[in-house]
Formats: structure tokens, C-alpha cells, sequence
């Protein structure tokens, strides 16, 4: 910075104290407060940018934008209508109260209402504008709408037009929104808008679309990564790798799209079963990976049970009934003792997985496991009855 502008002492000078006066009266000292206010705005929005566009998710960026806006408004409400699909038009709707999401009861299905008014002036408005303007609401819409205490509607808008809204409740101290205020918002609002919008191609890179599990690439990476990490940190992890039994004939007698919704209801099953850090993905056709982090063998053993399982007694919703499906599993752990890499963890998965298939379908092998894992396993079934009716039932490879 200059050092002219950094030396403060022009403020006590003779000239200044002798014409306080006249500086006052033509404006200069408000103008500097003004100026001031405005750097403390920008510094704010731009701290409050880093801070949104640190984030990994959309819960995480709705959150760190609320913590902003309530910091500096103490709004009533906050809430997001929000709508997560360009191609659905489903919403998704949070609300806050006091810094803390609360359930609230809107009864709206999608944000066409607003799209209307929003697409003819896509900037923050009054909510009393808003109602005065689309005087054709649903009263139902209205009077949930009301239930929030608003006080300013925001558009975010992306490249294809309106794709979410903000609802900002009553200030709780002070009344009404400066110019300033509404700039500060609308630009803090265009952060989120366009954090979303990386958050959502960033979910659209590594999730496979029909089943909105991992894609294969993400897969890929995510397990050269947590066999390095094994390696490093001495840990034990697992590989489960699955695939549909007799598909071909299932698509060949019930149609490719009841086929589609076999694997959309798996991907379900698949999720229901999950803990947290497991990583699922679709590896491809009508073949499915679990990544269990930090998991021994006979966890994961129980794991792919249990999914095994809820497959096979799993209901497909369908026009007309399906027949039950099953798939065959494949498990591999690894440790920090192996020298191994993705490629040759994948096979051995496979290679366990063929023996299922091989022995009749319906069942879960594991690579490796010799005599001493089927001694720990029965030994293990002697408390676990539910399990060892599986046991004996399909055998450990
Ligand atoms: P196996 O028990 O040995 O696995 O028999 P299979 O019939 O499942 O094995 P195969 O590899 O011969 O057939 C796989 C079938 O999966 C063929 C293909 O039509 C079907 N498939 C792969 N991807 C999809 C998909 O996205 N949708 C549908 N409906 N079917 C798919
Ligand atoms: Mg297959
Ligand atoms: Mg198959």
C-alpha cells in the first residue's frame, strides 16, 4: 500500500483540525465511513466465498451460507428451495431457524411458482412484491409460504435459468434490508449458486447415473488409494465385487427396462447396507463393487452375507411380479503385508467371485481363505446362528 495513504497522521494535521468543519459539512467523513463499511462488506464476501467454495457438499454449503447470512442479519428463517436435477424437477427443500435446520411443512412439489417472476427479474425482491406481482399463487403455497416470516425472496440462478430460491425471514433486531444489504446477499448468493453447480458436475463425474452409486473411474482411484493407505498406516481393508445371477436370461424373458429396475432396486439394497466410509460403485453392466474401509475379512464376510441376503429377498417393484433375483459375491482383504495393486486385487475379487458362480450361484466366496479361515468362521458361527445357517447352507470357498 502507499505510504502516504498508510500514514494516518494527515487526520491530526493543523489543516484537517482547522477545517473539521467544512470537511463535515460538504460530506467527507461520511463518505469515508460509507467506504469503509463497503471494504468490510467485500473483505466479508469474500471470506464468505473461500468459506463456500472450501465445501464438499451441498448440506455443507447451505450451512456455511446460513452461518453468513444469520452472523450478519440474525434473520428469523432461512430457507432453500432447491432444486437438485436440471433434468427433474423435483425439490429439495431446508430450513433454519436460529442457525439450526428445522422440518418444516411447505407443501411444494417444484419451484415453478417463482420461475415465472424470477425469470422476468432475476434479482432479490420483497416478498410482498413477489405476492403482490403473482397474484395467482396456490393459497395453500401462500399460506405455507407466510408460516416462514418472509421478508426477501433470492433468486440462484444458473446457466439454465432459475434453479433455486432463498427465503429470508424478518431481520430478529434490526428492520428491513439497506441496498447494501441486498447487494452483500445477492452476490453471496451467486457464490452459492456457482458452488452448487461445481458440487453438482463434480457428483456427475464420479457417480454412474442410473444407479447413483460410484462410477468405475472413482472406484479405480479410490482403491490404488486405500491400498497405499494400508500399506502406510498398517490396516486391513476389503474388496467385496458382485454380480447379478443369470441376468441375461432375466432380460431376455422380462425386458431390458424391468432389468434396469432389478439393478436401480439392488443399488437401494447396496446403500441400505453400507457403513460409513464404505465406497459402492457400479463397475460396470450389471456388476457391483464394495470398497470396506478399514474392515477384516470375517466383518466383510458378514457384510456381503447380509447383502447377499436382502437381495435375495428383495422386491422388485414391477408392472407385473418378477421372479426373486440373487447375485454371487467375490471377497478379497488386503494389508499392509501384501505387495500388491488395484489390478491385481480386482482379479483375485474376480477370481473368488467365479467360484461362486462356479459352485451354483447365490453364495459368497473369499480369495485366499484356506483351512484356518474356515476353523475362525465356524468357530465365529457357533455364536452366530444366523449367520452359520448361511454357513452351512453355502460353504466358504
Ligand atoms: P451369470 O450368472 O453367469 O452372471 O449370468 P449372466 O446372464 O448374468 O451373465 P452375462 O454376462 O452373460 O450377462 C450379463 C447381462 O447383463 C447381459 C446384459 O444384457 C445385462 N446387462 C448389463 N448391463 C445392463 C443394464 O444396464 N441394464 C440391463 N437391463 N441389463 C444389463
Ligand atoms: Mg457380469
Ligand atoms: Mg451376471
Amino acid at each position: 500500500m502507499n505510504a502516504e495513504i498508510d500514514n494516518l497522521d494527515f487526520i491530526s494535521s493543523p489543516q484537517v483540525v482547522e477545517n473539521y468543519k467544512f470537511l463535515d459539512e460538504i460530506g467527507v467523513f461520511r463518505h469515508i465511513e460509507r467506504l469503509n463499511k463497503e471494504l468490510l462488506d467485500c473483505s466479508n464476501l469474500l471470506s464468505g466465498a473461500v468459506d463456500i467454495f472450501n465445501k464438499i457438499s451441498v448440506t455443507e454449503i447451505l450451512d456455511a451460507a446460513v452461518w453468513r447470512i444469520s452472523d450478519r442479519f440474525l434473520p428469523s428463517f432461512i430457507t432453500f428451495l432447491w432444486k437438485p436435477h436440471q433434468n427433474r424437477s423435483d425439490v429439495i427443500i431446508k430450513s433454519y431457524k436460529n442457525y439450526k435446520p428445522v422440518e418444516i411443512n411447505l407443501p411444494i412439489q417444484t419451484i415453478a411458482p417463482f420461475v415465472p417472476f424470477f425469470t422476468r427479474f432475476p434479482k432479490p425482491v420483497a416478498y410482498e412484491i413477489f405476492e403482490f406481482q403473482e397474484n395467482n399463487l396456490d393459497p395453500v403455497l401462500l399460506s405455507g409460504l407466510k408460516a416462514l416470516d418472509p421478508e426477501l425472496l433470492i433468486p440462484i440462478m444458473g446457466p439454465f435459468g432459475l434453479y433455486g430460491v432463498v427465503i429470508i425471514g424478518r431481520k430478529m433486531i434490526s428492520k428491513g434490508y439497506t441496498p447494501e444489504e441486498l447487494f452483500f446477499l445477492e452476490q453471496l448468493m451467486s457464490f452459492l449458486s456457482q458452488a452448487v453447480q461445481n458440487n453438482l458436475h463434480y457428483e456427475h463425474s464420479v457417480r454412474d447415473v442410473k444407479t447413483g452409486l460410484y462410477n468405475h473411474g472413482y472406484f479405480l482411484t479410490r482403491l490404488s488409494e486405500e491400498i497405499a493407505r494400508t500399506k502406510r498406516e498398517e490396516a486391513v481393508s476389503s474388496l467385496l465385487v458382485m454380480d447379478v445371477d443369470k441376468f441375461k436370461i432375466f432380460n431376455d424373458t422380462y425386458g431390458h427396462l424391468a432389468g434396469d429396475r432389478v439393478l436401480e432396486t439392488l443399488a437401494h439394497s447396496i446403500k441400505q447396507s453400507l457403513r460409513i466410509g464404505d465406497i459402492p460403485s457400479r463397475f460396470g453392466g450389471e456388476e457391483f463393487t464394495i470398497l470396506l474401509i478399514n474392515t477384516p475379512r470375517q466383518v466383510a464376510w458378514t457384510v456381503a452375507e447380509r447383502l447377499r441376503m436382502s437381495v435375495a429377498a428383495m422386491k422388485v417393484p414391477w408392472e407385473t411380479p418378477l421372479p426373486q433375483v440373487t447375485i454371487s459375491l467375490g471377497l478379497v482383504s488386503f494389508d499392509s503385508s501384501m505387495d500388491t495393486n488395484a489390478d491385481e486385487i480386482i482379479s483375485r475379487a474376480d477370481e473368488a467371485l467365479y467360484q461362486s458362480k462356479e459352485n451354483g450361484r447365490n453364495r459368497t466366496s473369499v480369495w485366499g481363505s484356506g483351512l484356518l479361515f474356515r476353523i475362525q468362521r465356524s468357530r465365529q458361527d457357533q455364536n452366530d446362528p444366523g449367520i452359520s445357517a448361511v454357513q452351512n447352507l453355502q460353504g466358504v470357498s
